[in-house]
């Protein structure tokens, strides 16, 4: 059994790390893609190092990112033959991948049928106006097996007519993530930031809903900058490129409240949201997390394809409106974090225990 990875972002690193490490412990014969669709040190490179992960190949992004990626990638899959290839999410490089590999695999001149495996399958916001709605359609009507997270995300996945007998509900590979690197969450970050556990607010926002709009960006950064002042309250900021430079070109000013940091590393990122007070993200994998490390979060979304955090209240969900988000803070700054992780345990395991039964 030869097992193709491919990934090209820090979520796809992050949550493909645990599956990835049980290949290299149980000796599976693996190789690893990257498609290079982040490309700064502390988006990827630092991950690779910190996870000990060394993909075979390393492309260099292009402009039309998608179609070259299909046509970098296609000439791998048939050199190396892998049984599997493996996506996880929603990125374009899912989609990348998941185009590729059809491709080949329906040309039958190349004569071989690469299975393609689906990781984080069945995820819906419903609104077709964000692109990794559409990347997450087609790579689910493409794969061959769909591994989901939740009864929920089967059930979208047979709304949309895609058979029962392809699709297994294994739990979020996050959950993993997690565990592996609950040893190395510690205080540091805390103290270089002088911060105090339960005494700050954690901020990320990287949308283009939200960062691509000068408008959007700056109203929440004003309403962030006040918040701070009126809850006399730190309020993190670790900024992602994207906004980063959004910022720059709107000549954003009030940012002076609030604490902006460079994107921190995995375990100083997790000690981050572990002892927020609360976090405000437009991030998928933060509500997810947040929900795990207990800490409760406010999504600045109109939507999310997360609906199980909504549902036990690990999770709030805001839209823009900042009337919305002030209501919603003080209401979870009263709440109890009782819930239950709703993501599972062992994720990765079960997923190699089900490519190991569907290798012929
Ligand atoms: N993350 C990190 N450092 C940071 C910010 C985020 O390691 O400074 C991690 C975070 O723990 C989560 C992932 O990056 O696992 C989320 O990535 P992102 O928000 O970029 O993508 P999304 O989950 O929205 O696809």
């Amino acid at each position: 059994m030869k097992i193709c990875f491919v990934l090209g972002t820090r979520p796809e690193i992050i949550k493909l790390f645990p599956l990835i490490k049980l290949c290299t412990d149980e000796k599976i014969q693996y190789f690893i893609i990257h498609t290079g669709q982040h490309y700064s040190y502390m988006m990827d490179k630092k991950f690779f190092l910190d996870f000990n992960i060394k993909p075979k190949y390393i492309l260099n992004r292009e402009k039309s990112f998608i179609t070259s990626t299909i046509d970098k990638i296609s000439p791998i899959f048939l050199r190396e033959k892998p049984d599997y290839i493996i996506n996880q999410g929603d990125t374009n490089t899912v989609l990348a991948s998941a185009l590729a590999c059809n491709k080949l695999s329906s040309n039958t001149i190349d004569n071989k049928k690469f299975k393609l495996v689906h990781v984080e399958s069945g995820l819906r916001s419903h609104d077709k106006s964000m692109p990794e709605e559409i990347n997450r359609i087609i790579a689910d009507q493409l794969s061959d097996i769909l591994l989901v997270p939740t009864h929920e995300s089967q059930k979208n996945l047979i709304k949309e007519n895609i058979s029962k007998k392809k699709i297994y509900i294994v739990g979020n590979t996050i959950s993993d993530s997690i565990k592996l690197n609950k040893k190395k969450i510690n205080t540091k970050i805390l103290s270089s930031l002088k911060l105090k556990k339960k005494d700050y607010y954690l901020l990320t926002l990287h949308r283009p809903d939200m960062v691509d709009s000068k408008k959007n960006l700056t109203s929440i950064i004003n309403f962030f900058s006040k918040l701070s002042i009126k809850k006399e309250v730190k309020i993190i900021f670790p900024i992602h490129p994207r906004t980063q430079k959004k910022i720059v070109l709107f000549k954003i000013k009030n940012l002076h409240n609030l604490k902006i940091i460079n994107p921190c590393n995995y375990y100083d990122f997790l000690s981050l949201q572990k002892n927020a007070k609360i976090i405000f993200t437009d991030s998928g994998g933060i509500q997810e997390e947040a929900c795990i490390l207990k800490t409760p979060c406010i999504t600045i979304r109109k939507n999310t394809e997360r609906p199980e955090t909504l549902k036990i209240k690990s999770n709030l969900l805001a839209g823009y409106s900042l009337k919305k988000i002030n209501n919603l803070l003080n209401k979870m700054l009263v709440s109890k974090t009782k819930w239950k992780n709703p993501y599972g345990n062992n994720v990765s395991k079960k997923i190699l225990d089900i490519l190991k039964k569907n290798y012929n």
